[in-house]
């Protein structure tokens, strides 16, 4: 399972994700829908690490990929002397309804003082020890398809299949190879494995960029906007392959614009709008009865 936990994100004065909280469970197909500038990508990349949270956590599978974030583990924050000061100086008896109260107002620069001392930062050290993991278990685990595919030009198709298998997963040549190419036959493309990307066309491309994030056995598959920079007669085959992927059985996170994919394919929808997850819903319910008035006004537009 992915499980996102209160996920910010800003680039300097601009709040891109405010408050991201998600689960994606095994086997599961997520679609996330949302006018373009909403942070779909920022969300997407953040599960795969390409960008840190400013604040909040990403569990997977019971590891936690992003550093702890104290306001999650409120534990942690009564911990801090900071903690102990305002309830003393409030003289709060135990369990008093104030408590949450004080915990929320404790500021990040509160906690980062050098007089926190050892009971704080003990738990945030358990806390790392027993469950943060490094960025290899995230790369092994999750793939990811962009947009633009992302290709490496200068490596055949083959060279691009194998890089990652052999330099992240350590698999011999010959191993690698015999996957790739398995991988390139059920995406159609087995003639193409000494060929340059240059010489493929956008589907085509696509669809190795598909095969190449298999080879690593991903249990998770990011796509964003996989057919967006299609021409619109490649887009049929490229969701042929991810169709079939979702038969598969693989979790996957979609970011599309095609809805009425997204309504066959997703077994949850989620809107989103200025950073915000709006609704998080079946497709059935969220396409025929869509709850906020920011999501009838972009189904509206798109539909
Ligand atoms: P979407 O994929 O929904 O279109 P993005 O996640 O790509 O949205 O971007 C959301 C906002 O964050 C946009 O305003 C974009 O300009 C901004 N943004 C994304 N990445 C960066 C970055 N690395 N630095 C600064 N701003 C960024
Ligand atoms: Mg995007």
């Amino acid at each position: 399972m992915i499980d996102i936990k209160g996920l910010y994100k800003s680039f300097g004065q601009l709040q891109v994700l405010r408050g991201i909280s998600l689960k994606v469970s095994d086997g599961e197909v997520v679609c996330i829908i949302g006018p373009s500038g909403s942070g779909k990508s920022t969300l997407l990349r953040s599960i795969n690490l390409l960008e840190r949270p400013t604040y909040g956590e990403i569990w997977i599978d019971g590891k936690l990929i992003t550093p702890p974030d104290p306001y999650l583990h409120f534990d942690v924050i009564r911990a801090s002397n900071t903690y102990r000061h305002m309830a003393q100086e409030r003289q709060l008896p135990p369990d008093s309804p104030e408590d949450l109260d004080i915990v929320r107002r404790i500021k990040e620069q509160d906690l980062l003082k050098p007089r926190e001392g050892r009971p704080y930062l003990d738990l945030m050290r358990r806390i790392e020890r027993e469950h943060r993991v490094d960025d290899h278990y995230t790369r092994r685990r999750i793939g990811m398809v962009f947009q633009h595919f992302n290709l490496f030009p200068h490596m055949t198709v083959m060279e691009n299949m194998v890089y990652a298998p052999m330099h992240v997963n350590k698999l011999s040549r010959q191993e690698a190879e015999q996957k790739a190419l398995t991988l390139l036959n059920t995406v159609g493309l087995m003639d193409k494995k000494d060929v340059y990307p240059a010489t493929l066309s956008g589907g085509q491309k696509q669809r190795v960029a598909i095969a190449r994030a298999l080879c690593m056995e991903p249990e998770y598959l990011l796509f964003d906007e996989p057919t967006s920079a299609l021409d619109p007669e490649m887009v049929k085959e490229v969701l042929a392959v991810i169709k079939a992927l979702v038969e598969s059985g693989i979790s996957m996170v979609l970011v599309t614009h095609e809805m009425g994919f997204a309504r066959e394919i997703a077994d949850r929808i989620c809107f989103l709008d200025e950073g915000i997850l709006v609704e998080d819903a079946p497709p059935d319910v969220f396409f025929s009865t869509p709850k906020s008035d920011r999501a009838k006004a972009f189904l509206e537009k798109v539909l």
